[in-house]
């Protein structure tokens, strides 16, 4: 029996002629957390969109609970499950913050209004942003729209949470606020796989750091282990440059 939430075996995804994965595995167990390093085109992305479906799979499988999930049909059903905030957030502009985040679940989960309401509600409160519920999107800063983009993802009650490079796209003195909130989430027990360049982020906050390079899970340990004593070179190579 396993603990796993989440198992990857033996990930392969090509483009054309470019195999972007090349053979990925790791595993996740409920509650933890887990950062994706590596340098630009290495294949974070491809992993995490893999994960949720939204590349599919040519070869290896993947397992969300002990149930092979690699053909799952049922993508609505694992994007519920398995939600996504991605580096640009992607808001409904024609939307207020409140009816961005009631979307999902009235739509999606044909949740009733009244019961989606004050779920909203609450996760604005917990992403600090009880103020800009009746405000649109080009109200907001980015950081604060991320924000907004994380509880929209939140409203779905998934059990784990993909981060695809959150803050890439944010001025720098908007990072900090977003940061705040994937830490409370990872104190609160939240199951998640951050791809990020803010290391002191993944230092705080990861079990586990895994780096890739050219499609390959080049190394991982604890950012304890990864950051003070890599094992490879590829690796140390990858810190030097970003730290
Ligand atoms: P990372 O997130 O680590 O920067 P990606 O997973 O986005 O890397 O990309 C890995 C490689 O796959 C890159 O060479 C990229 O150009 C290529 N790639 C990603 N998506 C596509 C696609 N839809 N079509 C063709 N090539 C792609
Ligand atoms: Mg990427």
């Amino acid at each position: 029996m396993s603990e796993n939430i989440l198992t990857l075996v033996n990930i392969h995804k090509r483009f054309g002629d470019l195999e972007v994965l090349k053979g990925i595995d790791f595993s996740l167990k409920k509650g933890e957390k887990i950062v994706i390093l590596g340098p630009s085109g290495s294949g974070k992305s491809t992993v995490l969109r893999c994960i949720n479906r939204l590349e599919s799979i040519e070869y290896g499988q993947v397992f969300f609970k002990n149930n092979e999930i690699t053909s799952q049909t049922k993508l609505t059903r694992l994007r519920m499950d398995i939600g996504m905030v991605f580096q640009r957030f992607n808001l409904f502009p024609h939307m207020t913050v409140l009816e961005n985040i009631i979307e999902g679940p009235v739509h999606i989960k044909k949740m009733s209004k009244k019961e989606a309401i004050p779920l909203a509600e609450d996760l604005l409160k917990r992403v600090g942003l009880s103020d800009k519920r009746d405000v649109y999107p080009n109200k907001l800063s980015g950081g604060q729209q991320q924000r907004v983009a994380i509880a929209r993802s939140l409203a779905m009650k998934p059990e784990i949470l993909l981060f695809d490079e959150p803050t890439s796209a944010l001025d720098p003195e908007l990072v900090g606020e977003v940061l705040d909130v994937m830490k409370d989430l990872a104190d609160d027990g939240m199951t998640m796989i951050v791809v990020t360049h803010e290391m002191q982020f993944a230092r705080d906050v990861a079990d586990r750091v895994i780096f890739m390079d050219e499609g390959l899970i080049v190394e991982q340990g604890t950012p304890d282990v990864i950051f003070t004593a890599p094992k490879h070179e590829r690796t140390k190579t990858f810190l030097k440059r970003i730290i």
